[in-house]
């Protein structure tokens, strides 16, 4: 049996050859950002591969998120989810805007679209759920309670690059959508980002503000911030594009493992399919209830003390870390469901490369602790 450590993922990268000639065009042409030829390729490129109206590129989904706000005014109040990575709810502190926290959907495990209403109130102007796991939020409900109200929405879609809903990419719903290619996505740029827009106006808008505000040499016409992608991480962009669906497919074969592997174990539930979704496999979570012989943490360090890594996503919830626990929607009370799926959940490791028998150590781990 190997010992080797095992992480939650392991991020792709294409063969090192196969990016020589964009490097040798770089070093020839010396242009290195500011939207040269390999960013506007990668933005047309991702538009077709997604199916998706307008792509601006980012340096990453952060500085995106900030700036999607940023581009549609939003002020006062937004709706927000609990359960997801802290800077879905960081983006809004850096615009002035206080994040509402509701309580998630079992199901979803995103925003719960009937206790989105009760929360509006005259300073809200947005909602901003996020598709966890990459899976959808409720983008009917949501959409409903937006058109009834004038609220805007804004998707954090960090997760659901490649991932369909009826059709369509999970990254073409909402006024806006941003995507994150950070090295840890099913998709990766190294660092990267972008906003998904659904008119060429707003598309202008988002490129001024990603370029600090510049609309050509003289003129500024916005306090924009320094968002842009450069042309190395483009360059790469565009070739993991020929490697994506391959590398879903292979995310597929490992969650079906898993899928087989636990069906029988009790205590630990999974997440099933659900209908006209296509996943992109993003992550594997698992959800470790009271029917299972140890806690979660105690799993959790099992594993751990085998090799391998997995990833309490998400806990703690956003609402507990300090900068947002005072706030009155931060009140546990408030959020049952997000505090029980936090307490239960272990993200197990899934990435294109696992071999069989790494993954076989990670099932034999978790069968051995149930019985
Ligand atoms: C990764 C992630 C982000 C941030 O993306 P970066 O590209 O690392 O800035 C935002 N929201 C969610 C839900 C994420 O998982």
């Amino acid at each position: 049996m190997s010992d080797e450590k095992i992480y939650v993922t392991r991020p792709f990268l294409p063969p090192l050859e196969e990016l020589l000639p964009s490097l040798e065009r770089i070093w020839a042409t010396r242009d290195l950002t500011n939207g040269a030829a390999f960013h506007r390729e990668f933005e047309q490129a991702l538009a077709r591969y997604l199916g998706v109206p307008f792509v601006s590129l980012f340096t990453n989904a952060t500085i995106a998120l900030v700036t999607a706000l940023q581009c549609l005014r939003i002020t006062g109040e937004v709706i927000t989810t609990p359960y997801s990575f802290v800077a879905t709810a960081h983006s809004l502190l850096w615009n002035g805007v206080e994040p509402v926290f509701v309580d998630i959907d079992p199901h979803t495990l995103t925003l719960d679209a009937s206790r989105v209403e009760a929360a509006i109130t005259p300073r809200t102007t947005a909602i901003m759920p996020v598709h966890v796991y990459g899976r959808p939020a409720d983008v009917d409900g949501l959409q409903r309670i937006a058109d009834t109200y004038g609220l805007k929405i804004i998707y954090d879609a960090a997760h659901a690059f490649g991932a369909r809903f009826r059709g369509r990419s999970l990254a073409d719903y909402g006024d806006l959508s941003v995507l994150s290619f950070h090295a840890t996505k099913v998709f990766n740029t190294f660092e990267g980002g972008a906003i998904v827009s659904r008119d060429a106006q707003t598309k202008q808008r988002i490129d001024y503000l990603k370029n600090f505000g510049f609309a050509d040499e003289v003129t500024v016409v916005a306090a924009g911030i320094n968002g842009k992608m450069s042309e190395f991480q483009a360059a790469l962009g565009m070739l993991q594009l020929d490697h994506i669906d391959a590398s879903i497919r292979q995310r597929g074969m490992v969650a079906q493992r898993y899928d087989a592997a636990f069906a029988d174990i009790a205590g630990i539930d999974v997440l099933g399919g659900l209908e006209q979704y296509v996943p992109n496999y993003s992550y594997y979570p698992i959800f470790v209830s009271r029917d299972f012989p140890v806690s979660r943490d105690d799993l959790y360090a099992r594993l751990r003390d085998a090799g391998i890594h997995g990833r309490r996503y998400f806990y703690p919830l956003i609402s507990d870390f300090p900068m947002y626990r005072g706030r009155p929607s931060a009140a546990k009370s408030g959020l049952p469901t997000a505090h029980r799926i936090a307490d239960e959940v272990i993200c197990l490791p899934i990435y294109p490369e696992l071999g069989v028998s790494d993954q076989q150590r990670v099932i034999d781990c978790i069968r051995t602790a149930a019985t």
